[in-house]
């Protein structure tokens, strides 16, 4: 679903929430190669950006907000120079609005030492570690999870005086979903939550020449780096002078890969655990239209992610897939205000149907999801002004009832659509002329190549793979009805 761009408005989708990247590379131009594989990776965060260099002594850091080409230039590039580097996009999940403090990658003093992490993920158990740490004299400059980590890796590795040992008794402190790069000023180190929630691959530059690692392997593919392996869950992998070195760092637990990042958080063209997203996507549309079908014209697709599989949906059940909807691949998030005009306007700042496709048309419109609902109800309602005479919508992921606490930005359980209404009343509300999602069992066979034994999928059944702080879970899991329940019994 199109993702809201006006400022003050959250938007209405499951939002990325960061990416990171890593090289070792001596003799090679690390930062610039960093400044690209961000670019490849720019889809997962576009709040900020920063990379940290390390040049065997020391470690230089260079961030700031905005999008990866506003961050950096030739100027900021070239005082980057080392041969390890870390970088990171950032969406804001942990740590409130876009701030140059939340900014990564985070710098930690081990002694006279610096490290510098980079986090995609978010962790549920900060609020104990980072009091324990306060009250042994620690200082934090943001409120962010990732900073805690990072804090939390220097304290232990001060006292042990070698950073494995650091990163190994943070993580089994350390709580959540977590894919995380951190240089030191000689060495990159990649490590992975416990349940490979958030997705970390390894790749290696041709003739030897160095090691990188990525949320996803496009940013492998943008330096030239051909695929290893992905980071398993629990893993520890060093890289320096003497090679690759992979330990278990702490032991791995139920498998839980996001199968969220195969319908909307990923690049098409990336490949996650051995599963192409591109044919992921296909497969979801094919077997949407075995589980849904419906009598149309025409299958269009909600641009970017809903193209692929409708183009599945239009194979399968025969009917012609059309581009009737048209992306402004120029607007981000902005933090410009726009006029109220504008607003009401919504949607049509970054889609535009085509009426000379559309008019007179029965339609069948694939999406990736519904959160709130409000984006297909402007969605609905912009193609019947465009002509159309039927419109059903085909969503490739099954109802979004429960928040992530894993790294992706949610509404609380009140917010969510699908927890507050029936099918049939989505649909009214919506104004579609028939809803359906895919089943769950539906969308776990879309990834038949996923070599992981295990999904998250909590948002849809609320089966929670990591445990979720009672507090935390208080303030997120009420629906509309159980706020009108507490109401009613605060007035008996
Ligand atoms: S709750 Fe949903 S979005 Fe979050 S990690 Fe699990 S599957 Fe992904």
């Amino acid at each position: 679903m199109s993702t809201s761009v006006l400022p003050g408005e959250r938007p209405d989708r499951l939002e990325e929430a960061c990416a990171v990247f890593g090289v070792y590379a001596p003799g090679e131009d690390v930062a610039r190669m960093t400044c690209f594989g961000l670019q490849a990776l720019q889809h997962r965060g576009q709040e900020s950006a920063g990379i940290a260099v390390g040049d065997g002594e020391t470690i230089m850091a260079a961030k700031d907000l905005g999008l990866v080409t506003q961050v950096f230039d030739e100027a900021s590039l070239a005082a980057l120079d080392g041969f390890v580097a870390v970088g990171h996009a950032r969406y804001s999940t942990s740590g409130g609005a876009a701030s140059w403090e939340a900014a990564q990658p985070h710098i930690s003093a081990i002694d006279d030492v610096l490290i510098a992490l980079a986090h995609n993920g978010t962790l549920v158990n900060t609020d104990r570690i980072r009091a324990l740490l306060e009250g042994r004299g620690v200082q934090f400059r943001s409120s962010t999870d990732s900073e805690v980590a990072a804090k939390a890796i220097g304290e232990v590795t001060q006292t042990t005086h070698h950073l494995r040992n650091g990163i190994r008794r943070a993580m089994e402190e350390l709580s959540g979903a977590y894919a995380m790069v951190l240089a030191s000023p000689s060495s990159l180190y990649a490590f992975r939550d416990p349940n490979g929630i958030r997705p970390l691959c390894i790749g290696k530059l041709p003739d030897g020449r160095g090691w990188v690692v990525s949320s996803e392997t496009c940013g492998l593919d943008i330096v030239g780096a051909e695929y290893v392996r992905d980071v398993a869950p629990g893993e520890i992998v060093r890289f320096n002078e003497e090679g690759m070195y992979a330990e278990q760092g702490v032991p791995a637990g139920e498998p839980a890969a996001c199968i969220f990042e195969y319908v909307y958080f990923a690049r098409p063209d990336s490949v996650i655990d051995g599963q192409s997203v591109y044919q992921a996507r296909r497969n979801m549309g094919r077997i949407l239209a075995q589980e849904a079908p419906a009598e149309a014209d025409l299958v269009l697709g909600v641009p970017d992610s809903g193209v692929p599989p409708a183009l599945g949906y239009a194979h399968e059940s025969g009917i012609p897939y059309a581009d009737g909807i048209v992306k402004n691949r120029y607007v981000g998030r902005t933090f410009i205000e726009p006029t109220q005009a504008m607003r009401q306007l919504g949607i049509r700042l970054k889609l535009n149907p085509l009426r000379s496709v559309i008019e007179g048309q029965r339609l069948v419109v694939i999406d990736d999801s519904i959160v709130r609902g409000n984006t297909s109800k402007k969605l609905v309602q912009m193609l019947r002004e465009a002509g159309a005479t039927e419109v059903h919508l085909r969503i490739v992921s099954p109802e979004v009832g429960w928040p992530c606490f894993y790294g992706i930005d949610t509404d609380t359980r009140d917010q969510l659509i699908a927890a507050n209404m029936t099918l049939d009343e989505m649909n009214e509300w919506i104004g579609s002329d028939s809803l359906a999602f895919i089943s769950l069992e539906g969308l776990r066979a879309s990834v038949p190549d996923a070599r992981c034994q295990g999904f998250c999928d909590a948002c849809f059944t609320g089966d929670y793979p990591v445990e979720i702080p009672a507090a935390v879970a208080k303030k997120s899991f009420l629906t509309k009805k159980d706020f009108e329940d507490v109401y009613a019994e605060g007035n008996q």
